[in-house]
């Protein structure tokens, strides 16, 4: 008899009907486990939505009336769509905010642009890498490159050369009417008349072309001579001197403007944003900076002139230098320090895992590339 039956065991190991409903059971379960989000366990989920801190920081995160938007904003709608559950964004206004509000509980987890660091990492729990990327240096645009043209260009509207056509001027007028003044009665002198106007005409003409030494005509009159002699010396030391002056500031400004990279930073004014990881490097390499809360700050800081460069990490500054940037700042160099970014989550929090899991399951999609491509290809 107990040769036809089954024992409770032998049922679930060897009788048919188990094998036909195992079969059935693991077909459901893998097509459940691909098609369904990532179900947090019932003691996992939270009572309200999950509270997500963040912060401005384009095209990560932006805010326009009132609306989120940004790679970080639809990466994450994504992830909570996965897990199933609602979620919140709670807005703070630097990194070291955002990470504080994670770390006190105020938040369940942060997602904007945060650089995993070692520090961070001790004291908190990251997701996988949702980007790799780096700090970067960008630049006043000076005009389209650092060639010498460029920097003939920008001088032409410079305060330098005012002053110089101003005291070509002075130059001209004093001379014409010292000329003129002892010419003027002079029968075959320079001035021809003892009218003031044309003679005037006459004598600065003279005295601006003896100054580039093209002069075709010489006063007549002793007098004039002496002063013409003299003021063809004024003129070689005003040609010296204009020379000088035109190489000096073009020199300087070649070499203000020519920051290649992390080497070239030390003696500039570098803008950066507070608590960030660009303060971190920048601090310890012994640079001065000018730190702000928010990166348009920066921005202007380097528009103004008030800065030389701003360092930062490279999605923001290249996003930022493809459209309203655009002729005004350029992105130099390489990536000098890579970092990656992720999502922060408080030690032990039960929502990594699940948080990792959406996030690979959105690359494994496209949703991942799709995002990415939307919100960097452009710049890169
Ligand atoms: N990625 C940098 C950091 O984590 C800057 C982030 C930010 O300013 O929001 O420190």
């Amino acid at each position: 008899m107990l040769d036809h039956t089954y024992s409770c065991r032998d049922w679930l190991t060897r009788s048919p009907g188990w094998r036909r409903t195992r079969s059935l059971l693991l077909g459901l379960l893998a097509l459940f486990t691909v098609t369904s989000p990532v179900a947090l366990a019932q003691g996992e989920k939270p009572t309200g939505p999950l509270k997500v801190a963040t912060r401005v920081v384009p095209p990560f995160v932006m805010e326009e009336n009132g609306k989120l938007d940004g790679f970080s904003v639809e990466l994450w709608e994504g992830i909570c769509e996965r897990l199933g559950i609602k979620c919140e964004f709670v807005m703070t206004s630097t990194v070291a905010d955002l990470l504080a509000a994670v770390k006190s509980g105020k938040a369940d987890v942060g997602i904007a642009a945060i650089s995993i660091t070692a520090g961070r990492n001790q004291e908190f729990d990251f997701s996988q890498p949702i980007l790799e990327s780096g700090l970067q240096i960008m630049v006043r645009d000076q005009g389209g490159g650092s060639g010498t043209s460029s920097g003939l260009l920008s001088l032409l509207f410079s305060p330098t050369l005012f002053q110089l056509l101003g005291l070509m001027l002075l130059l001209i007028l004093v001379p014409a009417h010292i000329v003129w003044f002892i010419e003027r009665r002079h029968k075959e002198g320079l001035c021809e008349t003892e009218a003031y106007f044309p003679g005037i005409f006459k004598a600065c003409w003279w005295a601006g072309a003896t100054l580039a030494t093209q002069a075709d005509e010489m006063p007549r009159s002793p007098l004039g001579r002496v002063a013409a002699l003299i003021w063809m010396f004024v003129g070689v030391l005003f040609v010296a001197y204009f020379t000088a002056a035109v190489t000096t500031s073009m020199t300087v400004r070649q070499l203000r403007g020519d920051i290649q990279g992390p080497r070239d930073l030390p003696g500039k004014q570098v803008a950066t944003i507070k608590g960030s990881t660009s303060a971190a490097y920048l601090a310890g390499a012994k640079i001065r900076t000018l730190e702000f809360t928010r990166i348009d700050e920066a921005y202007n800081a380097l528009l103004n002139e008030r800065a030389d460069a701003v360092v930062y990490d490279s999605p923001v500054l290249l996003y930022y230098a493809a459209r309203e940037g655009k002729g005004k700042v350029r992105v130099v160099g390489n990536i000098f320090r890579r970092e990656s970014y992720g999502i922060a989550l408080p030690m032990s929090s039960p929502y990594r895992k699940p948080i990792d899991h959406a996030l690979l399951s959105l690359q494994e999609d496209g949703t991942y590339q799709e995002l990415y491509e939307k919100w960097f290809h452009a710049e890169e």
